[in-house]
């Protein structure tokens, strides 16, 4: 292993600063250190009584740390884990840190919204995905991370070409050698005033559990009021994820409540192709959802005093028009599906694109500034000016401020785990000492929910897209394709392969005939052998 930054003393990094010159922006920091009980790589030294020998510098496999599970992170870990390493001393130990327990596959959370199917599908844990690998998993909040060599730029920016040091929450330390940066994005609860605490997102495990307990909240409404009682659900956000959700939710509430859609002057799914967009205008249409095009919520409160629903989610919003005459409404439930930000916090030592404030990297996922550091993910922007490579000009690391174009690369799990393979490949190539690969994206298609047999795929080529069941089945098998492990792959085929035939015998001959194909005998109702006559 090269230069390793981090001077070890008794209980604490001593994180040395080596300047590209004086005087340096920061001093070199004693942190207090403790070591991640699940993910300790093998000791780095001896805690010895004062006075004694200094401990021996660390000498081990080099130390990859991955921030974030997600599409990005966790594919990354796989990846490395199951790349070939011709040098054995070379492979390094891979320690995942994520604040959740469990891997969420996000484009499935509708299907825990309207409860077609479980935790354990959509959200699988960290520890069965990672049981056939040598990946190490810490469950933890990240709340600094330290380069052990932090050094001054020409723009007064600091940046690093060696390893250092994340914390976390707990006051744990985790080192690195090399540190993969895949945090992702939430739902932004800073644009409007009362979203956060009276609105529901659909960004995490939480939030679609949340949604669904307010879905069945309304449905016992429903049932203790009888159906005069009509229920309002409102969908804030014309954005796929809102197009998306307002299917889902119409359609788990049909004939119980109406949904309504508030999208911005420019319409529903503005930056989708447009045959998604017509289907998915079809399939909200018949589902009754009423779109507020040109609606712009500005504030999510407790609902009115007059609000007698009796659903314990129930919030007021309060929206202008054309007109710009503010208009306050009740609703039983107000999903939120607008804004993003990122989850990596300015303190964080890596330098931003200033529109997104995403993590700046070049094209090889480098962030830029830091030799040892890749971001991957919704958390970066690359740049699209190869100039602004950082270079390592004898000990000194010396970098251009980051650049001010950038790709504009959408913020898709297809993207994520695409970099993903990139990532480990040019971590292997940086212990390996070969080039390092830029990413290049591989547009597959897009995909979206819009019922339970219901979605909408754009096809990488032309403008066709798929509508309805067939879509949906594409769907699933797209998503069963792009699961994290062949263990899980495996679990979930057998599970789909049972609920399939299930869904077939119920639903089938219903779904053929929409389709104008005739209905087998198998499938028809009644129609069995054992009830021929
Ligand atoms: C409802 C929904 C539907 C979507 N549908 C689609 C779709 O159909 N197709 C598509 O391509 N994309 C879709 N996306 C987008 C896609 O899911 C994201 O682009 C993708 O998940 C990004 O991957 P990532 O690894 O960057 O981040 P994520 O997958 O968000 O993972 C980030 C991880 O970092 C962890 N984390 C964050 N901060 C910290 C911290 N401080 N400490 C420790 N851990 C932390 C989080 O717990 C999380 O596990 C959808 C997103 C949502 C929310």
């Amino acid at each position: 292993m090269s230069s390793h930054a981090c001077a070890l003393s008794t209980g604490t990094i001593a994180v040395a600063s080596r300047r590209a010159r004086a005087p340096a922006p920061r001093r070199a920091r004693a942190i207090p250190i403790t070591r991640a009980a699940s993910a300790s790589p093998p000791e780095t030294t001896s805690t010895s009584p004062a006075g004694a020998r200094a401990p021996a510098p660390y000498a081990g496999p080099p130390r990859v740390v991955i921030l974030g599970g997600g599409f990005g992170g966790l594919y990354t870990a796989l990846k490395l884990d199951a790349l070939t390493w011709p040098d054995a001393s070379k492979r390094p130990i891979v320690t995942l840190i994520d604040r959740a327990e469990r891997f969420v596959f996000k484009p499935m959370l509708y299907e825990l919204v309207n409860e077609t199917m479980s935790d354990w599908e959509v959200a699988p844990t960290f520890e069965d995905l990672l049981k056939p690998t040598a990946v190490r998993y810490t469950r933890g909040d990240v709340s600094g991370v330290i380069p052990g060599d932090a050094l001054e730029f020409k723009d007064g920016t600091v940046g690093s070409s060696g390893g250092g040091v994340v914390e976390l929450a707990s006051g744990e330390s985790v080192e690195y050698d090399w540190l993969i940066v895949a945090v992702g994005t939430a739902t932004s609860d800073a644009v409007v005033p009362g979203s956060k605490d009276h609105a529901i997102p659909l960004s995490t495990l939480e939030d679609a559990r949340r949604l669904a307990g307010a879905m069945r909240d309304v449905e016992a409404a429903c049932e203790s009021g009888g159906s005069a009682m009509k229920r309002d659900v409102a969908v804030i956000g014309g954005g796929l994820s809102g197009v998306e959700l307002a299917g889902v939710v119409a359609e788990r509430l049909k004939g119980k409540a109406t949904v309504t859609l508030f999208a911005s002057e420019a319409g529903i799914m503005p930056g989708s192709p447009p045959g998604q967009r017509d289907a998915a205008r079809k399939t909200l249409d018949a589902a009754g959802v009423a779109t507020r095009v040109g609606a712009r919520a500005t504030a999510v409160n407790e609902p009115s005093d007059s609000y007698a629903g009796g659903v314990s989610a129930a919030a007021s919003v309060t929206y202008t028009e054309a007109d710009g005459e503010p208009t306050t409404e009740d609703y039983d439930v107000v999903c939120w599906a607008v804004g993003q930000r990122v989850e990596s916090p300015e303190s964080w030592p890596f330098p931003r694109d200033e529109r997104t404030n995403k993590i700046a990297a070049e094209k090889t996922l480098r962030v830029t500034g830091h030799a040892r550091v890749f971001a991957v993910g919704d958390v970066a922007r690359l740049s699209d000016d190869s100039s602004s490579d950082a270079r390592t000009r004898n000990d000194a690391y010396v970098a251009s401020p980051p650049p001010a174009r950038f790709d504009v690369l959408p913020a898709t799990a297809q993207v994520a785990f695409q970099q993903a393979d990139y990532a480990a490949w040019n971590v292997w190539s940086s212990l390996s000492s070969r080039p390092l690969l830029p990413f290049k994206y591989q547009h597959i298609g897009d995909m979206m929910v819009l019922g339970k047999t219901d979605a909408a795929v754009a096809l990488p080529v032309g403008d066709a897209t798929l509508d309805g069941p067939v879509a949906a089945l594409l769907r699933r098998a797209a998503y069963l394709y792009r699961m994290p492990t062949n263990e899980h792959r495996a679990k979930l085929a057998t599970s789909w392969l049972e609920q399939g035939a299930e869904f077939a015998a119920k639903e089938g001959p219903g779904i053929l005939k929409s389709l104008g194909v005739p209905v087998p005998d198998f499938l028809a109702p009644n129609q069995g052998p054992n009830s021929r006559t």
